[in-house]
């Protein structure tokens, strides 16, 4: 709850590409505390101080594998691991009752399913794009898919990320699609075409296409064409810095501070859920 006093955050998968960026959002952020980083049993990061590996000095917080331990004197946990990690963080922001803030991508409905029960205990904001930019493009795309005729105007979601990225397509290219279909009245699982190889045939209309590209350091480039026989419109985004990813999903930590156990999303932190 909101007593006046800093939100005191747990980073999970602390010494991660999002989790270093995370450590020094907060480092750097008035309202909230650095109180604990996770990492997985055997992890190099262990023992070691998060403010070293985060290259901010030393914080004097330790890396290490006991997350219920960090979560019970915590009031948020900060969460950009992997599927399986994220589903076993949430039974335990359940127990302890606190906020936990989801970028996780690549959950399976099974994982989905898991985090929706264990919302009726925590406090979950979920999201494969904690970006205002994003959140706002996947407004334009559903009122956009909403304008453009299924019959006159084809979908496409293209994305590009760095090569280390594991899951395809991204949370924000699904995110994209789903408020395209959204925007169509359609459900994106009847729709998505996530892979074209070999002799496809002729486009089906009405179907939400997915492009992957792999490759560098690119840290997440997201564009959804809306192409007819005579046109094509556009609508895209580019991140520059993970730093937006994280004060994001801190803000989002700051504003599920006082809500009643749910599973949000950033569409609801920025007030944008239709
Ligand atoms: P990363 O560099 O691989 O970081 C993930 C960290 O989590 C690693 O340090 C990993 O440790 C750790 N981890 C995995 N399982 C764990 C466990 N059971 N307990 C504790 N720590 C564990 O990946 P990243 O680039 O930061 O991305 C992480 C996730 O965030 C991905 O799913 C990515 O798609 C997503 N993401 C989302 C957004 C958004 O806005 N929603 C933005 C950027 C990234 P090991 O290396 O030992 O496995």
């Amino acid at each position: 709850m909101d007593d006046g006093m800093d939100m005191r955050l747990v980073v999970v998968g602390a010494a991660g590409r999002m989790g270093q960026t995370l450590v020094k959002a907060i480092h750097a952020m008035p309202g909230v505390t650095l109180s604990g980083a996770i990492e997985r049993p055997g992890s190099f990061a262990l023992g070691k101080d998060i403010g070293e590996i985060a290259g901010l000095g030393t914080l004097g917080i330790p890396v290490t594998d006991d997350p219920l331990m960090a979560f019970v004197a915590a009031d948020g946990v900060i969460d950009f691991t992997s599927p399986a990690a994220t589903v076993d963080f949430a039974e335990l922001t359940a127990q302890a009752r606190i906020v936990h803030v989801i970028g996780t991508t690549g959950l399976s409905e099974e994982d989905e399913k898991k985090i929706a029960a264990a919302a009726r205990h925590a406090r979950i904001v979920k999201s494969g794009n904690m970006s205002l930019g994003v959140n706002l493009l996947g407004v334009l795309v559903r009122q956009a898919a909403k304008a453009l005729d299924a019959a006159g105007w084809d979908i496409e979601v293209l994305e590009m990320h760095h090569k280390h990225k594991v899951d395809a397509p991204s949370g924000t290219a699904y995110l994209l699609g789903r408020e395209a279909a959204k925007g169509r009245g359609v459900d994106l699982k009847d729709k998505a075409v996530k892979v074209r190889d070999g002799v496809t045939g002729p486009r089906e209309e009405g179907t939400i296409g997915f492009a992957t590209l792999r490759g560098g350091g690119v840290i997440g480039d997201h564009s959804v064409m809306f192409a007819s026989e005579s046109e094509m419109i556009t609508l895209s985004h580019r991140a520059t810095d993970r730093s937006l990813f994280a004060s994001g999903a801190l803000k989002s930590a700051l504003w599920a501070r006082d809500k009643k156990p749910g599973l949000y999303s950033t569409l609801d932190v920025l007030g944008l859920s239709a």
